[in-house]
């Protein structure tokens, strides 16, 4: 082993100078406009797998952003492990409201601060890493590996299944990897074994054929904006229980075990509020933070638009008002 450590302390610059040239790309999944960064990012995986020595490294084109795949398969009697991981962010703005440009990865007490960093560009390449270093150092490699990175899932990963389907033998394994997930902290690694699920919504209001002078027609024509307040302030009751009838027929209940062993877990809720500057936490009720952020599904407004943005006043009725939603 201790030939693996040298190589990678004696490698450490050129490993995070790697990862922040990966940053700086923009590979935003959901911006058209963004369309080459995300094959940028694509390209760069491609060239970090033939430099370490991996086998059928190759970029497939979807009809959406590319899938890169590569592997090192050494004994038919090992057992294959398929590492997952997307190379796609998701969008920085409000880039404002950033400390440091999300595309500039900047250090600051020890961590790196970029869009991605985090989910999920830091955690693949650190597979990436640590296989070059096996490689590079001629360590044998105790299993066989393979590896597929997408660039759509920040978008719900549209082109990945129909890609699997049509290139089972490419992918088959014994287990996968992924690593789009967090450790749970600093010294605590942890495995993730199962994750909420998405889904996304948008919904919009419409009301009159055309924006109205509130001072003209308020009071006898239902504003949109109002409405759609309305609409959102129901979805959930008093006790942060979502009240979309059937919304928890499909939850699995936690089981006893698993509270005990979310009990467990080291959490400072007190840190956690100050972290974010809240005096108290809030959810549904008869669980805690953990278990509300983890196992109990989630309802949230992400976006909300109607109306004047602008600066000062406009006194307007608006036809229509809209929300993302997302559980
Ligand atoms: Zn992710």
């Amino acid at each position: 082993m201790n030939k693996l450590q040298e190589y990678i302390d004696a490698n450490e610059k050129k490993f995070r100078e790697e990862l922040f040239e990966l940053l700086r790309i923009p590979s935003i999944s959901t911006s058209s406009q963004n369309k080459d960064d995300v094959k940028e990012a694509a390209k760069f995986l491609t060239k970090q797998f033939e430099s370490i020595g991996l086998d059928r490294v190759t970029m497939h084109e979807t009809p959406g952003h590319p899938i890169v795949t590569a592997e090192k398969c050494q004994h038919d009697d090992q057992p294959t492990v398929l590492v997952y991981g997307h190379y796609d962010v998701q969008p920085s703005d409000p880039d404002m409201l950033w400390n440091t440009p999300p595309f500039e990865p900047t250090v600051k007490n020890g961590r790196v601060y970029a869009r991605g960093a985090s989910d999920d560009k830091g955690q693949s390449f650190t597979h990436i890493k640590a296989i070059e270093s096996y490689m590079k150092t001629g360590t044998e490699l105790p299993v066989n590996v393979k590896f597929i990175l997408e660039g759509e899932e920040e978008i719900g990963s549209p082109n990945l299944i129909p890609f699997i389907k049509a290139h089972k033998d490419l992918l088959s394994c014994d287990m996968v990897l992924i690593s789009d997930t967090a450790m749970f902290g600093e010294d605590q690694p942890s495995i993730t074994y199962g994750l909420r699920g998405l889904a996304y919504m948008e919904l919009e209001v419409t009301g009159p054929n055309r924006d109205l002078h509130s001072g003209v027609y308020g009071g006898a024509v239902e504003n949109p904006a109002n409405l759609l307040c309305e609409i959102v302030s129901k979805l959930k009751n008093g006790n942060g229980k979502i009240s979309i009838p059937g919304f928890y027929d499909d939850v699995e209940p936690l089981t006893e075990e698993q509270r005990e062993a979310i009990h467990e877990l080291p959490f400072d809720e007190e840190a956690f509020k100050k972290n974010l500057d809240l005096n108290e936490v809030d959810g549904e009720e008869g669980y805690n933070t953990h278990e509300r952020t983890t196992a109990r599904p989630s309802l949230d407004v992400n976006g909300l638009w109607s109306g004047y943005q602008g600066e000062g006043a406009k006194t307007v009725l608006p036809a229509k008002a809209g929300a993302k939603v997302s559980k």
